[in-house]
């Protein structure tokens, strides 16, 4: 069997892993050659196939060798928003041995500083927008950057993509010895303390997560029993950032072994994706909960011709139980699932879907089988029963090895082989996870987190602040939006207004809270000290649905 279970020892604690399955994502990237002829990206006007996708990553990753002198272990950053290069550029830079790092689309010229000096990239692989973005720290940073689209007129001194690949067209994809725990991706993400953290993946990582959901789709159509052949080729709308775990595994790299054709789209926009879904003849979508709300109500108005559609995923934030059976109400011949993971589990933890989903809406579904566990675990980190709440804690082959450069954050979260996840949650009798509840201090407003220390940390920026918390409230749309609550030094005032306007500065746009409750009195605080923010979550939350 190409993917027999074998015991694998990753610092100390014991997994269950692929054996004989290919050990490198580089291997992994091969699977593109099975269907070379087939059509793989599709953006605006640029269609790529497989076969062609493949050759321009093996030019770009000579390229990388031989203009840029990467070497295995080297940090190439990938800054732009969805669009083929950002896929070529990965599958380049882990085919040589080199770490992706993708960085939010959406961070400001601060946030970037961080985050590249952070990982120490060696090569930037952007977009004009992000290009734009990292004039002011050119001088400093000295960086070598390769530019996907057209740059001219850019106070920066960069290289085209295109040329790269042009000038090394026909060159075979460098062979890099590079074995299974050498690092692959550093993947930002937002906990609680401050700056986001970069979840530092192996290639093993990242292959455990892939083969398991792999497994998982045949074995659940060999259940169900579908023998006939689908009634359109595997085709895919690209809703989710890459930069998101969700967006680049099960999105982008799941599609290169199922053969699976990926429309991108630029950004999102709900008419557009049912344009794309009926004249691209889409057969899988996946998106956080409040896209998949979007094109339901949209679809429900729609007439066109969505009989295509078969599969509609989710994740990155639980979706409200009512959208899973308006769900099924609009696309009444597709199946829709929502899955559960985290970018430090390579997004890989449980699924649930079809009929079971229907009936349990509630639930982020079963563990995926094959290599990973669940448990709910105690504050002594002590297995819980079934039906009582607990932090939900993963062990598995496919959990990150850490965070980058952050050691202490490292051996807080990932303890004895599990990965405490900061989800409160508790499984029912039947093995289904639900989660209720977070530990961790962040907000999740569609799909993207955000820290509430890193914002509060914003707000402290500004001269007038005395006392700031930030909090999550409920939205309808987003599933919550980012709030605080602030109280200003003696003298001095601030409007909501001009208070997002000093943020724009600093951070990136889809963290400024959009409310914003300004107090006459100090912050009221729990006995530790620390402010109480359940209770200004549940006052302001209270003004909002009233109003
Ligand atoms: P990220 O690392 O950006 O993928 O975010 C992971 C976090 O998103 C988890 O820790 C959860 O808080 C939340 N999350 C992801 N999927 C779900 C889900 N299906 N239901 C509820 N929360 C989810």
């Amino acid at each position: 069997a190409p993917f027999a279970l074998e015991t694998v020892t990753i610092d100390g604690a014991e997994y269950r892993s692929f054996a004989k399955a290919p050990g490198n994502m580089g291997d992994y990237f091969r699977f593109m050659l099975n269907h070379a002829d087939k059509e793989f990206a599709v953006y605006r006007d640029e269609r790529l196939t497989f076969g062609e996708s493949y050759a321009q990553a093996s030019a770009l990753a000579r390229s990388l060798i031989d203009d840029y002198g990467v070497q295995p272990g080297d940090r190439v950053a990938i800054l732009s928003r969805n669009n083929p290069q950002w896929m070529l550029g990965f599958i380049a830079t882990l085919s040589i041995g080199a770490v992706a790092v993708p960085m939010n689309a959406w961070w400001t010229t601060e946030e970037l500083d961080y985050g590249l000096k952070d990982c120490g990239a060696k090569v930037v692989i952007a977009d004009r927008q992000r290009l734009e973005r990292l004039v002011p720290l050119q001088a400093e940073l000295q960086l070598a950057l390769i530019a996907v689209d057209d740059c001219s007129g850019l106070d920066l001194s960069f290289r085209n993509f295109r040329d790269l690949v042009g000038a090394h067209q026909g060159a075979e994809m460098p062979v890099v010895d590079v074995a299974p725990d050498d690092y692959a991706t550093i993947m930002y993400t937002s906990g609680s303390t401050g700056h986001p953290k970069g979840a530092l993946s192996s290639h093993r990582g990242m292959l455990s997560a892939l083969y398991s959901w792999m497994l998982l789709g045949t074995s659940d159509k060999q259940a169900a029993g579908k023998k006939e052949p689908a009634k359109f080729p595997p085709s895919g709308l690209l809703t989710i950032p890459l930069f998101h775990c969700t967006g680049s595994h099960t999105a982008f790299l799941l599609s290169l072994i199922v053969g699976r054709k990926l429309v991108i789209m630029h950004k999102w926009d709900v008419q557009e994706a049912l344009r794309i879904i009926e004249e691209e003849r889409i057969t899988w979508f996946t998106g956080v909960p409040t896209m998949s709300a979007e094109l339901q109500a949209a679809a429900a108005e729609s007439d066109r011709d969505l009989s295509s559609l078969a599969e509609i995923y989710g994740g990155g934030a639980a979706r409200p139980p009512a959208q899973v059976e308006k769900l099924a109400k609009t696309f009444k011949h597709s199946s829709a699932g929502i899955g559960y993971g985290l970018t430090e589990t390579n997004a890989l933890g449980t699924i649930n879907t079809g009929a079971v989903y229907r009936a349990r809406p509630g639930s982020a579904g079963r563990v995926v089988p094959a290599v990973t566990d669940i448990a709910i675990l105690d504050e002594n980190d002590q297995p819980l029963p079934a039906g009582e709440r607990g932090e939900v804690c993963i062990h598995s082959p496919a959990n990150c090895l850490g965070y980058w450069n952050k050691p202490e954050a490292t051996a807080e979260a990932f303890r004895d082989g599990w990965f405490h996840t900061g989800d409160v949650g508790y499984m029912d009798e039947d093995g289904f996870l639900f989660i209720v509840d977070r530990i961790k201090e962040i907000i999740i407003r569609g799909g993207e987190n955000i820290s509430c220390i890193e914002v509060e940390a914003g707000i402290y920026q500004h001269p007038a602040i005395l006392e700031a918390a930030v909090y999550g409230v409920p939205d309808e749309r987003l599933g919550e939006a980012v709030a605080a609550s602030v109280v200003l030094r003696e003298g001095e005032t601030l409007t909501t207004e001009g208070l997002q306007e000093f943020l724009r500065e600093h951070i990136a746009g889809f963290k400024i809270p959009a409310h914003v409750r300004f107090h006459d009195e100090a912050l009221p605080r729990i006995a530790t000290g620390k402010i109480f923010k359940r209770q200004l979550k549940a006052e302001l939350s209270e003004t909002l649905a009233a109003a």
